[in-house]
């Protein structure tokens, strides 16, 4: 099933890419058997979360809104 297959690279790019926009389900099941699959990308993803749930909480700080 060679539809089903991506590379780690792939797979990254996609973690990345699901920070910022939804992905198409056909995608998301895809990246979710890769990572069922795969030893590193799962730690690369949780890992990738983790520093974006961070840069979140920091853009909480810097982006307050203006009192005027
Ligand atoms: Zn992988």
């Amino acid at each position: 099933m060679k539809f089903f297959r991506i590379s780690c690279q792939e797979s990254a790019r996609l973690i990345t890419a699901r920070l910022d926009r939804e992905l198409p389900l056909g995608t998301r099941l895809v990246l979710r058997l890769h990572l069922a699959a795969c030893d590193a990308c799962p730690r690369f993803a949780r890992q990738i979360e983790l520093m974006d749930r961070a840069m979140d909480r920091w853009r909480g700080y810097v982006e307050r809104p203006a009192d005027d």
